[in-house]
């Protein structure tokens, strides 16, 4: 999708891969912390991952069965393409490597995927359907969402990994079928306010349609505000007052 925004050049940029990875892993540290802060935990599901800027095959992950509200920079674990955790030592959970390692591989130009069993994002992918371009904010999704029509249990498989990822396409977004929302970005930032935004569009969506019949934005509109608030880049901008609360906040994440 082509990105129309108004201040290019704005994306941040590095001195050294050091720099670039310890600024990702303070994106993805503050990351956890607002879903735990939106509830979007439960239990030990869920996982965020982004790929580390030298070893493109390895990324940075959450500490298995650790609570989202309490993950700091110096918990996050490295895992390779083989599943194997080389920096950290805690576990990896199964269907994040599963998963997260076959969408890094399938897509070259994600940097990072977020996916959670959130409240709305598993009730509509109940649904089996795509989300409809009924508010501002969802066209962000229009033409750029997939749905992955089926459930096996919980992903264990690679092979199920790669059908995820084959289902995801080259959108931003897929709907696991009565499973939950996985979300895909070119930044830790862009992928989580993707998250973010579809499991409220998600909600908007559950909420208008019980209470009638959604007036939907017309193809073309819908492809304009896409053009507007879908990009990485908008993403990006979206999710920087998130983060600079969530630092306020919880200035221990950084640790
Ligand atoms: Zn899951």
């Amino acid at each position: 999708m082509t990105a129309v925004f108004p201040y290019p050049g704005f994306l941040p940029t590095f001195e050294s891969l050091d720099e670039e990875r310890l600024h990702r892993k303070q994106r993805l540290a503050a990351s956890f912390r607002l879903f735990g802060k939106f509830g979007f935990d439960e239990g030990v599901a869920g996982h965020i991952t982004v790929r580390d800027p030298e070893h493109l095959d390895r990324f940075w992950v959450n500490p298995f069965g650790m609570n989202f509200k309490h993950i700091r920079v110096s918990d996050l674990i490295c895992v390779d393409h083989t599943g194997e955790v080389v920096e950290g030592d805690a576990m990896v959970n199964r269907a994040a490597f599963a998963i997260h390692s076959q969408v890094h591989a399938a897509r070259p130009d994600v940097i990072a995927a977020a996916h959670s069993h959130s409240l709305h994002g598993k009730a509509w992918s109940s649904l089996g359907r795509l989300l409809d371009p009924i508010t501002q904010d969802a066209c962000g999704f229009f033409e750029d969402h997939a749905l992955f029509d089926d459930f096996t249990g919980v992903v264990l498989d690679i092979e199920e990994g790669k059908r995820i990822g084959a289902a995801l396409g080259d959108t931003k977004a897929v709907i696991l079928r009565n499973h939950g929302l996985l979300t895909v970005g070119e930044t830790v930032d862009a992928a989580v306010w993707s998250f973010i935004t579809m499991e409220r569009s998600c909600q908007a969506q559950l909420l208008a349609s019980a209470a009638g019949d959604p007036v939907l934005i017309d193809a073309e509109m819908a492809k304009l505000t896409a053009s507007q608030v879908g990009s990485h880049v908008s993403g990006y901008l979206s999710f920087q007052p998130l983060y600079e609360k969530i630092v306020r906040e919880q200035p221990d994440l950084l640790d």
